[in-house]
């Protein structure tokens, strides 16, 4: 496994979440690394949503796998002594059916793992698999065909499926783990500052802890939301927990590889005491 640690330290320029041609990437794999190289990166992780068995127009297809792992060893040959490049996928845990721990990815030679809730179970049907990480129109009508506009029910159901999908196992980096926040939040104003909500997130957050992950810093919605995953108000977790983190940029274009890096290292500096 890849020493996270180590690579935090010694480096301000890394990211480890990033998507490309081979899922919703807007670019291809050859031109973030190139992008990575300009800007000086030292280490730059491809984490394409993962194949899932259901249908579904953001993942990857298990039929593109080989094509995945082939243009990585071509950028690795290419670009291997300029830069650390590194293999992965965001797993999408749907379940104890699919996620990190199913044998699928013991089959696919990744330096690591990361894993990250994007779909819950419907409460109207037999129990479909429903997107709930998209746009907040999008996430307005699924409340309404999906959720019977519960919206407290579709907020303990992330964080559910969240722990299950920690204790689940085959993960070593956990994907913007508060992400429900965002479209809840639009939904349902302050439900970010509601008990039953602050203690939903704690209580992941000790999952991850007590399971020995990486916490990701996902600073892809700082700059048009001013928050990045986890919100800034649970920084305090990170600091009571001395958490192992990383911050990633989750970039679907080239050009934000880096977006969101040192402002959010400005946040956590003012949020934790000095070592
Ligand atoms: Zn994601
Ligand atoms: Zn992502």
């Amino acid at each position: 496994m890849i020493d996270f640690g180590e690579i935090v330290k010694s480096s301000r320029l890394y990211n480890f979440h990033s998507h490309t041609q081979f899922c919703d990437g807007r670019a291809t794999m050859e031109q973030f690394v190139v992008a990575a190289i300009g800007q000086g990166f030292t280490h730059y992780g491809f984490t394409p949503h993962s194949p899932v068995p259901i249908a579904s127009p953001c993942n990857m297809k298990a039929e593109d796998v080989p094509a995945y792992l082939a243009e990585f060893s071509r950028l690795k040959a290419l670009y291997g002594h300029r830069i650390n490049l590194c293999l992965s996928m965001e797993i999408d845990y749907l379940g104890p059916q699919w996620g990190a721990s199913s044998s699928y990815f013991s089959t696919v030679p990744l330096d690591y793992r990361l894993s990250s809730v994007h779909f819950i179970p419907s409460m109207v049907d037999s129990g479909e698999m429903v997107d709930v990480d998209g746009n907040f129109l999008s996430f307005r009508k699924k409340m309404e065909t999906y959720f019977g506009n519960d919206i407290e029910a579709v907020v303990r159901s992330f964080y559910a499926q969240s722990i299950a999908m920690i204790e689940a196992g085959g993960l070593d980096v956990v994907g913007h783990f508060d992400k429900i926040g965002h479209n809840a939040g639009h939904f349902s104003e302050g439900i970010e500052q509601e008990p039953w909500y602050i203690e939903l997130v704690e209580r992941t957050f000790e999952a991850i802890m007590d399971h020995h992950l990486i916490i990701e810093v996902n600073t892809k919605a700082l700059r048009d939301h001013g928050r990045t995953f986890p919100n800034q108000r649970f920084y305090y977790l990170l600091k009571r927990y001395h958490a192992p983190l990383l911050i990633n940029s989750d970039a679907h274009y080239p050009e934000l590889i880096n977006a969101g890096r040192e402002e959010t290292m400005s946040l956590l500096a003012t949020a934790l005491p000095p070592k």
